[in-house]
Order: structure tokens, then C-alpha cells, then sequence
């Protein structure tokens, strides 16, 4: 079959569209003729290597996918050959205290399709069954695979984690970001406010269509200031953060007393401060988040056949042209999903 595959950690150049034996699947298993493969910030970290975390190589990137069921183990009995499915991106053991309780995002075997195992840039991928999702017919390929990883993400750390409840105000950080588009229409399904930031005033636009209803130009205006201006000086119950160094004194500024802090990454560096006077006198919480929930993302499935929650596609490149497609996600110019077609 066809892949994306990278032998050394590197810059967009080291992704190699190349002739690679079709995975074999085992008997709990399925292998998926990949439609289309949704990049995330992932992808880039995974490409650039992390520190201490050995991928292994020679590599096949990609987390989110679309297909349809190419091949199915002995083992498998709830999906059949042919059918279009949605891939949750989060492999885990299956069996531990945590995947049995439905927190398989706990288990602490979990990964990514695409992270430490073989992932969808390819025209197949091999997933356990449990991964298989009823797709969402209203939906093309693309925009399928747009939805999982961050909508789930995003569900997870507003709802999980946050507590989001209707009438709060929610401050979201690069609401261009796929992560960010996903939150601005979570938070407006329960109800919040929501306050979302962007680096130029066309994605500002995009944000407001998806239903933000204030907008904060964070090159050219200070998010704190902004924030307290639109609350009348109280502040945001929720921060939604995933950019890291960059934001992160004024995120922790924006927020309200009691207010909760939620950060799934740190794209612009991990190395931030808090005064701890700030954090125990305004009586704050900072929430860590990682991934969902497979439950998590059923739910935002559902949603998405109905209609509830659009995946927002920026771009779509053929899988020859991947490295193009991580040079453009690095580039920082969309609004919205990068997406590659098989
Ligand atoms: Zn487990």
C-alpha cells in the first residue's frame, strides 16, 4: 500500500510517500481503507520527536480517520465489511481498572493511532474493533475525519473536566485552532458566553459565525483587559487553554474567583509560571485534560449527525502532498482542520 512514512525526526521534508507492506491484522481487529486522515497539532510533535518519547521508526503518522472497513478479524462481530466508519483516535488495554470504567483515556497504555503505533496516512490502518464509530452519513470523508480528535478533546476538557454549566462565561484561546473551533461550539451548546481570541480579524469572522459572541484580536488587543471590559471587571469562569507560554499569564488573569483553568497542550512552550498568592486568594483551579473518553466521543458523534456540531475543514491535500499539508498546519494560517485525502 501506499504511506506517509517518516525513518528520522525532522523538519516537513522527512515525510516520504513510499510503497509499505498492508498491515496484518489480529483476531480483534480491523483494517480500514483509509478516505481521509485529519491532522493535529499531534502530527508536528510527533514528526519533530519528544524527549523521552521513543516512536517508533520507521513511522506512520496520522490520528484521525475516515474510511471503511476493508478487513475484519475472527474475533470481530460488531461491525461487517464495507461499512463507513469514524476511527476514535485513543488505543488502550481494554482490560484495566480505568477502560472498564469507560475512562479509557486514564488507562496508562493509552495512545494515539499515529503516536506510538502505526497510524492513518496510509491507504490502510489496522484498529481494534472497539476503535470502530457509526459514521455520520451527513458527513463526507473530510469532514468526518475532522471531527474526532478534537471534538473529544475539546468535550472532555469543557465537560469532563471543567464542569461547564449554563451562563458561564468562557474565554477561548486561538479559537482558529481545530481544538478552539470545537470549543467555541461546545461551550454555545451548553449555554456559556463565550469570549474567543484569534491572531486576525478574518478568523475573528470565522469564530463569530461558529458562535462566539466576543471577539479578541490578541495581536493587537491585551486578552486581560478585553476579558474584564466584557464581564464588567468579574472575569470568565472557564479558561480554555492549549497554547502555552504565549497566553498563559493572561489566561490566569482573565479568570474570575473560583474560576477553572483547562489545558489540554502547550503548542507555544510548556515552561509557565503561577503566583501562587493569585491562585489560593482567588481560590482558582487549573485543570489538566488529555484526549476523551471512546463514550465521550459518541456523544460528540451523535451531535455531529444531528448537526449540533460542525467540523470546520480548512484545507484538503492529497496524502502524496503530506509534507505540504504539515508545513501549511505549521504555518499557523487556517482556521479550522487540515485534512488529507487518500
Ligand atoms: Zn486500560
Amino acid at each position: 500500500m501506499k504511506a506517509i512514512v517518516f525513518e528520522r525526526h525532522g523538519p516537513p521534508d522527512v515525510l516520504k510517500y513510499i510503497e509499505v507492506p498492508q498491515p496484518a491484522i489480529k483476531p480483534n481487529e480491523v483494517l480500514v481503507r483509509v478516505k481521509a486522515c485529519a491532522l493535529n497539532h499531534l502530527d508536528i510533535w510527533v514528526r519533530l520527536g519528544l524527549p523521552g518519547v521513543p516512536i517508533p521508526l520507521p513511522h506512520i503518522p496520522g490520528s484521525d480517520v475516515a474510511g471503511e472497513i476493508a478487513q475484519v478479524g475472527s474475533e470481530v462481530t460488531s461491525v461487517r465489511v464495507g461499512q463507513k466508519v469514524v476511527l476514535a483516535p485513543g488505543v488502550t488495554c481494554g482490560k484495566c481498572s480505568a477502560c472498564v470504567s469507560g475512562l479509557d483515556n486514564r488507562c496508562r497504555y493509552f495512545t494515539n493511532l499515529g503516536y506510538m503505533i502505526d497510524g492513518g496516512c496510509a491507504e490502510f490502518v489496522r484498529v481494534p474493533e472497539v476503535n470502530c464509530l457509526p459514521y455520520p452519513e451527513n458527513l463526507s470523508f473530510e469532514e468526518a475525519a475532522a471531527v474526532p480528535l478534537v471534538f473529544q478533546t475539546a468535550w472532555h476538557m469543557l465537560v469532563g473536566r471543567a464542569q461547564l454549566q449554563p451562563g458561564e462565561d468562557v474565554l477561548v484561546l486561538g479559537a482558529s485552532s481545530g481544538v478552539g473551533s470545537a470549543a467555541i461550539q461546545i461551550a454555545k451548546f451548553f449555554g456559556a458566553r463565550v469570549i474567543a481570541t484569534a491572531g486576525s480579524d478574518e478568523k475573528l469572522t470565522k469564530a463569530k459565525d461558529l458562535g462566539a459572541d466576543h471577539l479578541v484580536n490578541h495581536k493587537t488587543q491585551k486578552i486581560r483587559e478585553e476579558v474584564r471590559r466584557i464581564t464588567n471587571k468579574r472575569g470568565v469562569d472557564v479558561v480554555f487553554e492549549h497554547a502555552g507560554t504565549a497566553t498563559w499569564d493572561e489566561s490566569i488573569a482573565s479568570l474570575a474567583p473560583c474560576g477553572r483553568l483547562v489545558t489540554c497542550g502547550a503548542t507555544t512552550g510548556f515552561d509557565a509560571r503561577i503566583d501562587l498568592r493569585f491562585l489560593f486568594s482567588r481560590q482558582l483551579s487549573l485543570l489538566g485534560s488529555y484526549m476523551g473518553t471512546k463514550s465521550e466521543l459518541h456523544t460528540v458523534l451523535k451531535l455531529a449527525a444531528a448537526g449540533r456540531l460542525k467540523p470546520v475543514v480548512d484545507r484538503v491535500f492529497p496524502l502524496a502532498q503530506a509534507a505540504a499539508a504539515h508545513a501549511y498546519l505549521e504555518s499557523s494560517s487556517q482556521f479550522g482542520k487540515v485534512v488529507l485525502r487518500v
